[in-house]
């Protein structure tokens, strides 16, 4: 297998650059006070796409209401915009968006890529024949068409058995065969709302995005989005996970884990810092007590993805 250097990778992002234009994204979760996690994605996507006098765009993936905390999505981007953050465009926001999802998938029922699905979660694991990506593997029950008068509850992806195979900008080759690994899956949900994996592939879509550059926990879902890519005819983005940071109970910082790696106006620039130094970008220790505008520059004119360390870790705010 051949290794590039991270010189290599630089040039490689920075020449992709010189023949079309790099459009990146940020698409924050509302479900919670923007923490240490977001704010890698949203610094990471943010340095790769303007280092190279691209566009950053920002969405709101705020398609499971139930999940969504009210008011979350205006305090981060009034965060954002204190730490500096400028986004190109209009913010889009998921929840504006059903009547798109829809016509997508009537697409690809029209294509014959969809199927109806009657079964129920406990049903699936009953008969899942190992576990998969997702806890489980859908076995296929209804491909053929849903059983008796049994009533029709999401509507799933068909899938081969094949593997996908990705190069990921900081993990490297990614594999999943998604037959095996994961099964046929849903793009309408039993409740009536569409699927991450089916909105985040239309949305980047319909934004033009060049490149995709998010948390590490996404690797796995990526498979699934290139297929559905491949379904539509079009080509994939780019892709490059950002190293997962955990806090000291070893869980990954998130909004559930409690207050921790939180960002405020008033830590905004010693987490950028952080958010710096985790991403391996070694800013000089003159910039430590810099401003949050002051850091964000310095990013611009010296990001290397190349530097990312491959490596999901444990990170301390002590
Ligand atoms: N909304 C997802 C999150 O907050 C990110 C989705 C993506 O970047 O594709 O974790």
């Amino acid at each position: 297998m051949l290794v590039a250097s991270s010189a290599d990778m630089d040039n490689l992002i920075k020449n992709a650059s010189n023949s079309e234009p790099v459009i990146g994204r940020f698409a924050p979760s509302p479900t919670g006070p923007l923490h240490f996690g977001t704010l890698l994605a949203a610094l990471g996507s943010y340095l790769q796409a303007k280092s190279c006098a691209g566009s950053w765009f920002l969405r709101i993936e705020d398609l499971d209401p139930p999940r969504v905390v009210p008011g979350a999505a205006d305090a981060m981007l009034r965060l954002l915009e204190q730490l500096g953050f400028e986004w190109d465009g209009d913010i889009i926001y998921q929840s504006h968006r059903y009547k798109r999802y829809q016509q997508i998938l009537d697409q690809l029922r029209e294509q014959g890529e969809v199927f109806a699905c009657s079964c129920s979660r406990k049903e699936i694991l009953a008969s899942a024949p190992h576990p998969g990506e997702e806890g489980f593997v859908y076995p296929g029950t209804c491909r053929e068409g849903i059983r008796g008068s049994r009533s029709e509850r999401a509507i799933r992806l068909r899938v081969p058995d094949e593997e996908i195979i990705y190069h990921d900008g900081i993990f490297g080759e990614q594999r999943q065969n998604l037959e095996r690994d994961v099964g046929d899956f849903v793009l309408h949900r039993a409740d009536g709302l569409f699927a991450y994996q089916l909105a985040v592939v239309v949305d980047d879509i319909d934004a033009g995005i060049t490149q995709v550059v998010r948390g590490a926990d996404l690797l796995l879902s990526t498979p699934r989005q290139i297929y559905l890519y491949r379904c539509l005819n079009l080509v994939p983005p780019d892709y490059f996970h950002l190293p997962l940071a955990f806090g000291n109970n070893g869980k990954k910082l998130s909004k559930r884990n409690g207050d921790m790696g939180l960002i405020t106006r008033e830590n905004g620039s010693n987490m950028l810092w952080k958010g710096l130094v985790f991403l391996g970008q070694s800013p000089p220790e003159e910039l430590f007590n810099s401003t949050p505008g002051e850091l964000l520059c310095w990013g611009r004119e010296n990001y290397h993805p190349g530097k990312i360390p491959a490596e999901n870790r444990q990170i301390n705010f002590a």
